[in-house]
């Protein structure tokens, strides 16, 4: 079935594909094998990474190849800010041989979670330019979503091959390889990104959420950000909060607003209904969709979610 969004991605890849060439061919970029070119070892031989999150999961397993076995410990779909493990999620995580976290508080389980375990960790975020959270019960805390800007995964992608290097050292030309290549199509991703947003109206260049998960890429883009809720944790949305975000709509008359995927969008209907904007559709932050969905990895989470802005806030089809 090929749904408008299917097609837009699509679209996306194809513009995507035609700027990596530009920037492997500008940089010269040589000596990268595709990771599935170099045959690996066998399933009960690699190493095991966990990661917090399917996010981290995808973007881990560019890196990996077919060296490491990468597994999300929080399913497609899942509300990660307060999730709470299992003992089958402790028993498996006992077992793998490093655990990827984002840390900067995201995840409010994690510290718990690994002071049980014997295994080391590795927080993906560390050197990335924190952004704090300015509103409600959260502000002054880092706002923890940094995976939103393809430059910040650039960091995280050299956090993650310097973590699979110090664990299996002799494949480390390959994690490097990888790394190199991944980076290519995150640095493509983010011209895209700013390039694709450029266009948009001075009333057209705000983003409203139900989370305050998009401070990264509203930076990057250029776009000023409004919220109902900082924190998904924190996710109670009062009538304070919704009568603040109905009143920015209209002040600034802006023509759309959106929700995450991982929560209920009641609140932002309300503010649809009261303000006269339009409902510009669901974006994806803090999981990825299973394999047949629309967004199974970071590069389609991206890609969907800056076609989805856009085509919200201009109301034309990309
Ligand atoms: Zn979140």
């Amino acid at each position: 079935m090929t749904t408008p969004a299917r097609a837009l991605t699509s679209y996306w890849r194809r513009r995507i594909a035609a700027t990596v060439a530009t920037i492997a061919l500008a940089t010269a970029l040589t000596g990268c094998d595709s990771p599935g070119a170099i045959s690996g070892a066998s399933d009960s031989e690699r190493p095991v990474v966990l990661t917090t999150f399917t996010v981290l999961a995808d973007i881990a397993q560019n890196v990996a190849g077919d060296k490491i076995t990468v597994e999300s410990i929080t399913k497609a779909g899942a509300e990660i800010h307060g999730y709470e493990p299992t003992p089958q999620d402790i028993a498996k995580a006992s077992r793998a041989q490093l655990i990827l976290d984002n840390g900067l508080h995201l995840e409010a389980w994690f510290e718990q979670f690994i002071a049980e375990l014997d295994v080391p960790h590795v927080v993906v975020s560390d050197g990335i330019d924190v952004m704090d959270i300015t509103e409600d019960a959260n502000a002054g805390l880092p706002n923890p979503h940094a995976w939103m800007s393809p430059v910040n995964v650039q960091h995280y992608v050299a956090n993650i091959r310097d973590s699979f290097i110090e664990l299996d050292p002799e494949n480390g030309e390959y994690y490097t390889d990888n790394a190199r290549a991944y980076t290519a199509e995150l640095e493509a991703l983010n011209q895209n990104l700013i390039e694709g947003l450029s266009g948009l109206k001075e009333n057209e260049r705000a983003l409203v959420s139900c989370e305050g998960a998009f401070s990264y890429l509203a930076r990057d883009a250029g776009l000023e950000e409004k919220y109902i809720w900082a924190v998904n944790a924190e996710q109670q949305a009062t009538p304070r909060q919704i009568a603040s975000v109905i009143e920015f709509v209209k002040e600034n008359q802006v023509p759309a607003v959106f929700c995450e995927s991982t929560v209920s969008d009641a609140p932002m209907q309300q503010v649809v209904q009261s303000s006269g904007a339009a409902y510009g559709g669901t974006l994806f932050v803090d999981s990825l969709s299973e394999a047949d969905g629309p967004v199974p990895t970071y590069l389609q989470m991206i890609e969907h979610d800056s076609t989805v802005i856009l085509e919200g806030l201009t109301g034309k089809k990309q």
